[in-house]
């Protein structure tokens, strides 16, 4: 049986059974998602770490170019919470981009061969 797990994003009204992405694995596109996501999401709060794995987002609060063939890119970041910023596929905010983008460009720089966990 597929278990159904409600997305984290505060008042989101996606319908059960959605589809969603989980949270990430790695501990450091976990810590990106995290501090993106906190503001809108009350259900992360105090949560320690391997809880946040339970958690899920649903697809439609990933940008279109986040995918590719219909899957999400390894270090994609949901970035689309409002009703607006959902139909029109682009963040509210213009730094948004920027910021990630800066943080992609770091995080390919310092991407160890193996997890050192
Ligand atoms: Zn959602």
């Amino acid at each position: 049986m597929i278990r159904i797990r409600k997305c984290v994003v505060d008042g989101c009204k996606s319908d059960v059974g959605s589809k969603t992405s989980r949270w990430p694995h790695d501990p450091r596109v976990s810590d990106v998602w995290l501090d993106t996501l906190k503001p809108y999401c009350s259900g992360l709060m105090g949560l320690p770490r391997y809880r946040l794995r339970e958690k899920v987002v649903c697809l439609k609060h990933f940008e279109p170019k986040s995918f590719t063939r219909g899957r999400r890119h390894y270090m994609a970041v949901p970035s689309l919470f409002t009703a607006e910023e959902i139909s029109s596929g682009k963040p509210k905010y213009e730094n948004f981009h920027s910021m990630h983008a800066k943080w992609d460009h770091d995080y390919a720089k310092k991407i160890p061969l193996r997890c050192s966990k």
